[in-house]
């Protein structure tokens, strides 16, 4: 069942306008709208969007409104935008409670979050919100880099991302982190999977998501892109950084390549596949230096992010 954007009238439900490719069979739930840091150098997602939290009546009205029409049908629920948990714990218990009560065939329920926020929260209210029913939490670490998380004003250091990971599997979520493959440019790419490996195996999240950057107007990076001043990765780079990462990762995750953009379709559970997806890794490099047609093909499909 797909619970898309058209399936309502929009002045009646307020649909978050990004989800992951995860969350594509969800119902879509709005608690807040716009992202309240705004800031990362690579994200054109929320420019020109005021952040603000929705009205607590308004959004338990929407639940009704999709209890209408979905009846008791929703399995799977995405709660957006870009930082639910900015909310207050007992507010977003209140959604919870409703959502549940109103579809009780739920059996996910997941949001983006922000690290720092996660940091920050006390420990308590994350356990209040994980025992509410919000199960799972979908955070942007796109580099584990000391260096990088500056450079793209991430807004967190690698040790507030290790915090937040550990503090948010501690009150149960599970834990699905994002990783922007190329973020580091042509120049960088060795210290971005070494950093990211580093974070990523003091966390030890439950899922890896890989998705490959392609910089996107209204953003810092596209015009730093233009100007010069930043040189995107070529698919060569992205593929030894993906099988350097991969090296370097000391986890028990799945690793998960769900994204259109990507080079190769890596999917996988660590430790236990590694060798084969690093193996895969080598083919595909060695591929990519012998034949014209992969090389075109991959240089097209990195565009198709624009999709
Ligand atoms: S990447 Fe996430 S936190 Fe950063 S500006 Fe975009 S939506 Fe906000």
């Amino acid at each position: 069942m797909t619970i898309g954007r058209f399936g309502l009238r929009r002045r009646d439900y307020d649909f978050p306008p990004f989800r992951p490719p995860s969350e594509a069979n969800s119902l879509l739930l709005r608690v807040t709208r716009g992202c309240p840091w705004n800031r990362c150098s690579f994200c054109s997602m929320y420019k020109g969007m005021k952040f603000e939290r929705r009205d607590l009546d308004e959004v338990l009205e929407d639940i009704s409104m999709a209890r209408e029409y979905y009846s008791d049908q929703v399995r799977t629920v995405f709660i957006g935008d870009s930082n639910s948990l900015v909310l207050k714990a007992d507010d977003l218990v209140k959604i919870l409670n409703r959502l549940y009560s109103s579809f009780p065939h739920v059996e996910r329920v997941t949001s983006y979050a922000r690290a720092k926020t996660i940091a920050k929260k006390p420990i308590e209210d994350l356990r209040k919100i994980y025992e509410a029913g919000l199960n799972r939490l979908h955070v942007g670490l796109e580099t584990g880099d000391r260096e990088l998380l500056k450079e793209i004003d991430k807004g967190a250091t690698p040790e507030e991302m290790v915090e937040a990971g550990n503090k948010a599997k501690e009150a149960g979520f599970e834990y699905s982190l994002y990783v922007l493959l190329g973020i580091g440019g042509q120049e960088k790419w060795e210290q971005h999977a070494r950093g990211t490996a580093d974070v990523l195996n003091q966390i030890d999240p439950h899922f890896i998501r890989v998705r490959t950057f392609i910089p996107q107007p209204n953003s810092v990076l596209y015009e730093a892109m233009e100007e010069g001043r930043f040189h995107p990765s070529s698919p060569e780079t992205i593929l030894k950084e993906t099988r350097l990462l991969l090296k370097e990762l000391e986890v028990t995750s799945q690793f998960l390549s769900d994204h259109i953009s990507n080079l190769v379709p890596l999917h996988g559970k660590l430790p236990e596949e590694k060798e084969a997806m690093i193996r895969l890794m080598d083919e595909v490099l060695k591929g990519y230096q012998d034949d014209e047609s992969l090389r075109e093909e991959m240089e097209a499909r990195r565009h198709l992010t624009n999709l």
